[in-house]
């Protein structure tokens, strides 16, 4: 399809029949005189009295506990940069559409305008009664890291910056499936990430969580490689300095068992490919164009695994298998927090299912053969139907486990049961 066509029909979906993505619906009867006096005044008193009385009754008789606000300022949007508040809204929408139709969770859109702190802090606590979670959306970073770390501590109720989470979530089940093929451990095998934004700190600190040694990880940020040695490093940065005396990222691919691009198109070449060990793993995230193309890295080494963020290669990094099944099971066992127990149960989950048998309809649905666990498949498809069934009960038993689950949940099977309809 031409970028033109493209456009058009992307303006098109928007536009009609009526604008926008989502819409509010009722879901109670209000058809008669009663029901809207139940509905409406005087019979909506009984609950406002029930939950002035005992806060938490507002899960038992509102929507509170089924909303997860989508919530940003427009300062990092897609690849787009700082487009404002109001241009980040389709974006926002979408998030919404895909919470509704991955795991039936209502998503509400708020685009703040602000990119003061403090400010945006204080708004969304403000708010936060309305919400049963909260997704941060496209904040650009280092704002982001604070803004999180800050609601996480004041809010009781989930809140995760998708962002940084959800590809750090998608990407570590990547890698351990590709480790697994490769017969490599965590612990030994040499990191670069190339990046030190907001998706790849996280995915650094998980890959960290799950084994990965500080000792084989270089990072390298648009100056190159970030040292120990170097001026004015933030915090963040400082986390993953080498104490290695390199600068470059040819440097820092020579012997590497993993690259993890979350940067900028086109800074890997061939050549560097070829410096890397042998069945190199190679997660090019840039988007829309990856560090390196998906075509000349195979055709530079047959002995690669790759994953990039787009939908036309194998192995897309794509966030809505994490976010619609991770706020699903921290809402239903009512968790205060998303905390790393609960992350690393999703990678897990991910990482397991992709080895189970493929159903057939996902095949159908991806116009594939024989999806099988190998290099080609080391991470679900999202529209595969086990997803639902498979990674909100594992997130919601860690957050049980955590201790972080106001409602925990008893019968497994009932709450499987339901999560299918
Ligand atoms: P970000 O917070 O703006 O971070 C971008 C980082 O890239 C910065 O640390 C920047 O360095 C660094 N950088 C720029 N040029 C570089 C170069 N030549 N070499 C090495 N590093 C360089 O953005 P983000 O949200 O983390 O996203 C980064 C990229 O990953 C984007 O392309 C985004 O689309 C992609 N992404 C993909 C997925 C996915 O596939 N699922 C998910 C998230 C993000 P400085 O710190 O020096 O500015
Ligand atoms: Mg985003």
């Amino acid at each position: 399809m031409s970028k033109e066509k493209r456009r058009r029909e992307a303006l098109v979906y928007h536009a009609k029949p009526q604008p926008g993505k989502i819409k509010i619906v009722p879901t109670k009867p209000y058809a008669t005189q009663r029901d809207l006096g139940l509905a409406y005044s005087p019979g909506v008193a009984e609950p406002c009295l029930e939950i002035a009385k005992d806060k938490d009754n507002v899960y038992k008789y509102t929507a509170k506990g089924n909303i997860v606000a989508v919530i940003s300022n427009g300062t990092a949007v897609l690849g787009l940069g700082d487009i404002g508040p109001e241009a980040s809204k389709p974006v926002m929408e979408g998030k919404c559409l895909l919470f509704k139709i991955f795991a039936d969770i209502d998503g509400i859109d708020i685009e703040i305008d602000t990119k003061d702190v403090d400010k945006f802090v204080e708004t969304v606590k403000m708010i936060a009664p309305t919400f049963g979670g909260i997704n941060l959306e496209d904040i650009k970073a280092p704002e982001a890291f604070e803004i999180e770390r800050r609601l996480k501590e004041e809010l009781d109720i989930p809140v995760m910056h998708d962002d940084q989470h959800g590809t750090a979530i998608i990407s570590a089940a990547a890698l351990l499936n590709a480790l697994e093929i490769t017969k490599k451990k965590i612990e030994d095998v040499r990191i670069v990430i190339s990046g030190a934004g907001a998706a790849a700190v996280s995915c650094t600190k998980l890959y960290k969580a799950f084994g990965a040694s500080s000792k084989n990880i270089v990072m390298l940020d648009s100056k190159g490689v970030i040292r120990s040695d170097r001026d004015n490093l933030t915090g963040e940065k400082l986390e993953f300095a080498t104490d290695r005396k390199i600068d470059t990222l040819e440097e820092a691919m020579v012997d590497a068992d993993v690259f993890v691009g979350l940067s900028i198109a086109n800074i890997v070449s061939p050549e560097m490919l070829l410096s890397m060990a042998n069945n190199p793993i190679v997660f090019a995230m840039a988007n829309p164009d990856p560090e390196i193309a998906y075509e000349i890295a195979y055709k530079t080494r047959e002995d690669i695994i790759m994953a990039t963020g787009r939908s036309d290669h194998p192995n897309q990094v794509n966030n809505v298998l994490g976010f619609p099944f991770i706020f699903r099971g921290a809402l239903d066992v009512r968790a205060t927090k998303i905390n790393e127990e609960m992350k690393m149960a999703a990678v897990k989950a991910l990482a397991e299912l992709t080895k189970a048998p493929v159903p057939e309809q996902v095949n159908i649905a991806y116009g594939e053969t024989r999806l099988t666990f190998g290099k080609d498949y080391i991470i679900p498809k999202p529209f595969d139907p086990r997803l639902i069934s498979e990674i909100p009960p594992a997130v919601a038993r860690a957050a049980m486990e955590s201790g972080v689950a106001k409602l925990p949940i008893e019968d497994w099977d009932k709450y499987r049961e339901e999560l299918l309809q």
